[in-house]
């Protein structure tokens, strides 16, 4: 196998000289901010061993990756009663599209779209306080993260609040259809507070190993079934980069997760997790570097799922 440290140099060093670098996220205003010559990766592996270059301990803003983590906890809470309200498949739409929402009659496609996340976070929440329920997910992510300093960024929870109209929009799209069982700007409060989770990329790589070890974090913490990880990591594959999904299948090979922050966590099932940062981002609202940086990555190492 080749020296995974010295890869990951490698890859940092090329991604610092492209000029092609996508464009920073700008309908979050707070998001705009970002210097997008950034670049961090992290890799933790099933044995333990954590290797990370570049701006590997610099927090980001880790918005539609923590689809992931309420997805892990609204499985934990409700189990399969939750694909009564969310279906399985890949949209081949925006992250933030409502045209198949009308047809299709308030179900979003899948979790990892938004109006499917706000589906997910809508689970959460149920039964409790809008504060609770922000509460449980940021314990949930410094749990799985090992680190009490993940913290949910006021500024950027703010700034999406006063602008995410459309997303607001999604939710109240599906309350029509009976799709959301809170008021919409409680279930929008949840959700944006745990789209503006920060993390840094060796937190966040720390934070996906359960889906690297069949539901246990590389500590041996039990977090779910082996069935969820298997079934979440499906998930990731098919419908972690919207419509540009296939195409990082394509080029990457491993089930990963985007968000709009530039961040993408990716599994290498009984191998490792992996999480890169870089805030520019491609048309499909990926990160343009980071999908780059994943792909030389598994290539290197031979690490795509589908065989060298
Ligand atoms: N908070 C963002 C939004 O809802 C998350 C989207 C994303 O990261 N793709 O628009």
């Amino acid at each position: 196998m080749p020296d995974l440290a010295a890869t990951l140099e490698t890859i940092v060093d090329d991604m610092r000289r492209e000029t092609e670098r996508g464009a920073v996220a700008d309908y979050i205003p707070e998001l705009a901010k970002i210097d997008p010559r950034k670049f961090g990766v992290a890799v933790a592996l099933a044995d333990g061993r954590v290797a990370a270059a570049g701006d590997c301990d610099e927090p980001f803003s880790i918005q539609s990756v923590s689809k992931v983590f309420a997805l892990t906890l609204a499985l934990g809470k409700i189990g399969d009663a939750l694909w009564r309200r969310v279906g399985r498949e890949p949209s081949g739409n925006a992250f933030n599209s409502i045209i198949q929402l009308e047809y299709e009659r308030g179900v979003p496609r899948n979790p990892f779209i938004n109006a499917g996340a706000i589906v997910v976070t809508d689970a959460i929440l149920a039964g409790h306080k809008p504060r609770e329920a922000i509460g449980m997910i940021l314990r949930f992510a410094r749990e799985l993260a090992g680190a009490d300093s993940v913290v949910i960024d006021g500024a950027v929870a703010k700034s999406e609040s006063e602008t995410g109209f459309r997303n607001v929009a999604l939710a109240a799209y599906m309350k029509s259809f009976g799709n959301l069982l809170n008021p919409v700007d409680m279930t929008m409060g949840v959700y944006f507070h745990q789209c503006a989770i920060a993390m840094s990329c060796r937190q966040l790589a720390r934070a996906g190993g359960y889906l690297a070890a069949h539901g246990r974090q590389f500590d041996g913490h039990r977090v779910v079934t082996p069935e969820a990880a298997r079934r979440i990591n499906a998930l990731m594959l098919t419908c972690g980069h919207y419509a540009a999904s296939g195409d990082f299948a394509f080029r990457v090979g491993i089930p990963g997760k985007s968000g709009v922050g530039g961040g993408v966590l990716a599994t290498v099932p009984g191998v490792a997790s992996i999480a890169v940062w870089s805030p520019g981002l491609n048309a499909a609202g990926n990160s343009l570097l980071g999908t780059l940086a994943l792909e030389r990555l598994t290539h290197a190492m031979d690490w795509s799922i589908f065989g060298d």
